[in-house]
């Protein structure tokens, strides 16, 4: 998500939407544009992603990461393009 990929919905029908078993918690939550039918963003239940926009130290992709937390509870990032872990944008 950067300003221009934004910038393209201004002014359109943006709605939140979610997905899973009636009467549980969404396994998934997504910000939509139902006038050209994009997701903006979506969140899974039990991962968290991220585009930082930030450099991968072993790819040098601007990379999305995904998010989890190492057992002190210290956020750790995997890089989807290559799987790098690294714990370096905290
Ligand atoms: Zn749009
Ligand atoms: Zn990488």
């Amino acid at each position: 998500m950067d300003y221009d990929f934004l910038r393209q919905h201004i002014g359109h029908e943006i709605v939140i939407v979610c997905y899973g078993g009636e009467n549980e918690d969404p396994e998934n939550i997504a910000i939509e544009c139902e006038t050209c039918s994009t997701v903006i963003a979506d969140v899974h239940k039990d991962e968290h992603y991220e585009k930082h926009g930030l450099e991968c130290p072993s790819c040098l992709n601007e990379s999305e990461y995904m998010i989890e937390k190492d057992d002190d509870g210290k956020k750790v990032y995997h890089c989807l393009e290559c799987d790098y872990e690294c714990s370096m944008f905290n």
